[in-house]
């Protein structure tokens, strides 16, 4: 495609084909500068008049050269900080359960216009549970696993709706002593707890780190008693803590109808009432668990 504003400079050598032109094309903010490379002996296409639609000019092909700055990097959108996302970039630096090596890489360049292709397609690979994810009963149940309790079955109605994020005492596992500590209305469906792992950074942290905290039996088990939580957020990689980790994922899995969302980056967000939270897991048929995008409405109830 052609560029829309040109201006000329001095000519390359004599004797080598058509004098080069600097392109400035005129981007708010900043300016961006480029230099278009013409293959010899290819014909010259009509200039068009220039556009301020073409903001973003593509480098496909070989017509030019651009050097495009970096997109923002956005956590919270909309006026007066509407959404905040509250899910974890997927970054290869990422903690991944049990391992003291990080998730790897998770992005392979498979068709590569530096090769040569008209376009770029990256290949995905990914344990289901990497980052900020889901998990369905399939996870912990092998009947319900064969049966069909997929990822692809969790309510989304559980999963997109009101939502309280209140900070767990700092110095304890969830237990029942501390989930009573919280007085969480009856009535609340769905609450994130923000942990001393939060304060930790522990998801910034390549290595997995045992001495995360999360629920212990007797804390899954008092919530499941004692309130009508059905979705269970978490800020590290398990809700469940190290000691607890299988019989406390039981009890929450174990009537199929409390969904678990783990990994969250609550980071820089407030504590309270939230009118909404959105969890969008992807319908992967037959996987126990998966990576989402998950974003938070920052309007507080009355
Ligand atoms: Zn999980």
């Amino acid at each position: 495609m052609e560029v829309p504003d040109v201006v000329p400079v001095a000519p390359a050598k004599r004797g080598r084909g058509r004098p080069r032109k600097t392109v400035v094309i005129d981007l708010d903010p900043p300016d961006v500068v480029a230099v278009p490379k013409r293959p010899p002996g290819r014909p010259r296409k009509k200039k068009p008049p220039a556009s301020p639609i073409e903001a973003y000019p593509s480098s496909y092909g070989d017509e030019c050269n651009i050097v495009v700055p970096p997109p923002p990097k956005i956590e919270v959108y909309g006026k007066n900080g509407r959404i905040i996302d509250i899910t974890h970039e997927m970054r290869s630096d990422l903690p991944i359960f049990g391992s003291p090596e990080g998730v790897g890489q998770l992005l392979r360049l498979s068709v590569s216009m530096k090769n040569g292709s008209l376009y770029n397609i990256s290949e995905l690979k990914l344990i289901t549970h990497t980052g900020t994810h889901v998990d369905a009963p399939g996870h912990f149940y092998d009947h319900c696993f064969d049966a069909g309790f997929d990822v692809n079955s969790l309510d989304l109605d559980l999963l997109n709706g009101p939502v309280l994020l209140v900070d767990v005492p700092r110095n304890m596992n969830i237990t029942a002593e501390a989930m009573e500590s919280l007085n969480i209305p009856r009535g609340v469906r769905r609450v994130i707890f923000r942990t001393l792992n939060t304060d930790r950074l522990l998801m910034y942290k390549n290595q997995f780190d045992t001495s995360f905290v999360g629920f212990t039996q007797d804390g899954a088990q008092w919530l499941k008693d004692h309130t009508d939580i059905k979705m269970v957020g978490i800020d590290y990689l398990s809700v469940a803590s190290w000691d607890d980790n299988v019989s406390a994922h039981l009890v929450f899995l174990e009537g199929r109808d409390i969904i678990i969302v783990e990994g969250l980056k609550l980071d820089d967000i407030d504590a309270g009432s939230y009118s909404s939270v959105h969890c969008l897991p992807l319908r992967l048929v037959g996987a126990e668990g998966s990576s989402h995008k998950y974003y938070s409405m920052t309007m507080k109830h009355a």
